[in-house]
């Protein structure tokens, strides 16, 4: 159940706020939705006391790649299931909508929500209507910078980028040119690019190589399904990097891990991280097809790096502190402030042998679950919808 306070502790929680260097059991105060104190021990002082002994408390974690727009194709999933749902509080979506499609986004979507709901504008007019493996972006006409810019700064608060398919089934006749137009609107519009990689739906076209994207991408854009298996990855047929991707990475390009429905490979994940190219953020890629498996949703997604070897402060870290970071929201979001609105999760980390399984069916064994107990925005708890989790 939901309920709304007015004034409430939470009462004896592990705060793991990695912008803040905080890792420490202590008390937080919300009081009329923002963050009023923070503290051992603090006073009850009439408030409702939610005992969160034994959890960890974190600034809201940040979901930055899923598919939101409920109805829409065979993907399109209600913002608050993979959000206050499965205890996150910001959600963002990648590329539904197109220029077209923007104000019904904005306000059918982001509106509607009880989760924070920003968004990657589609650099094709079509955006998510068709199915991902057709040629959204083979036709130049497919491409209105002027439309793009006018519906961005009517929506700058919840617009964080510009999403590009750079796959060969979406780019098609127009090879790499999509991806040179992208360039200069980002440049333009001051916005990053987040570039899904890999070939996982089409397999008649010939795959554009990871090297090639990565030419037309700077500090602050983002690489998304980096782990994936499908040609277009980061590794060559050896299973070694690519040498543009340790020289992007270096130069500032940002990696997201993109689980969904065919990303998120354990073997790949395995040779990356043993190169030492580490994710930046950790996303779902969350959409209908996949909330009842392999993904399920944000809290299990950070499980399973766990289960690659990354600690419980490192994915924090990926999903607050360096998701904000992602989306250009610094300090905004990501980090508890003091007088600031209430935005926050609680989770439970579980001894739990248990097998993570990946997007093509392996599995790692995996010795602990992050189950979400509470999403916090403002006044309101959020208790998680009924999953089937792992
Ligand atoms: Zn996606």
């Amino acid at each position: 159940m939901n309920k709304q306070l007015t004034n409430f502790l939470l009462k004896g929680g592990r705060l793991i706020d990695p912008a803040s260097g905080r890792d420490t059991v202590c008390d937080i105060r919300v009081r009329d939705g923002k963050v009023d104190e923070i503290g051992a021990n603090l006073a009850p002082g009439g408030a409702t006391i939610l005992d969160v002994k034994d959890h960890i408390v974190t600034p809201g974690l940040i979901d930055v790649h899923l598919h939101l727009m409920k109805g829409l194709g065979a993907f399109g999933v209600d913002p608050d299931i993979f959000g206050v749902g499965s205890g996150v509080t910001t959600v963002v979506d990648a590329g539904s909508a197109g220029h077209t499609l923007l104000n019904v986004f904005r306000n059918y979507v982001t509106n509607n929500a009880k989760t924070r709901v920003l968004n990657y504008i589609n650099l094709s007019t079509l955006g998510g209507v068709s199915g991902p493996g057709y040629s959204i972006l083979a036709d130049p006409r497919l491409i209105d910078e002027a439309k793009i810019e006018q519906a961005v700064e009517a929506n700058r608060d919840i617009i964080v980028g510009i999403k590009i398919m750079a796959t060969g089934g979406a780019l098609g006749s127009q090879g790499l040119n999509p991806l040179e137009r992208a360039r200069k609107l980002g440049d333009t519009l001051k916005l990053p690019l987040l570039v899904h990689i890999g070939e996982s739906w089409t397999k008649d076209t010939a795959p554009v190589h990871v090297g090639d994207v990565l030419k037309y991408l700077r500090a602050g854009d983002i690489v998304t399904h980096m782990f994936t298996v499908h040609p277009g990855g980061l590794l060559d047929g050896n299973g070694k990097l690519w040498p543009q991707v340790r020289d992007a990475k270096e130069s500032g390009v940002l990696m997201d891990v993109g689980h969904g429905l065919h990303n998120l490979n354990f073997d790949v994940a395995r040779k990356v991280l043993d190169q030492g190219l580490h994710p930046d953020g950790v996303s779902t890629d969350g959409h209908r097809g996949n909330r009842a498996g392999p993904v399920y949703d944000l809290p299990t997604t950070m499980a399973k790096l766990m289960a690659l070897g990354f600690s419980l402060n490192q994915v924090a870290e990926m999903a607050t502190t360096n998701a904000a970071k992602l989306l250009g929201r610094t300090g905004e979001l990501g980090t508890l402030r003091i007088g600031q609105p209430a935005d926050i999760s609680v989770l439970k980390l579980e001894d739990r042998e248990w097998k993570a399984v990946d997007s093509q069916k392996g599995t790692i064994p995996a010795h602990q679950t992050i189950m979400p107990i509470y999403a916090i925005r403002g006044d309101t708890i959020y208790e998680p919808l009924p999953a089937e989790r792992p």
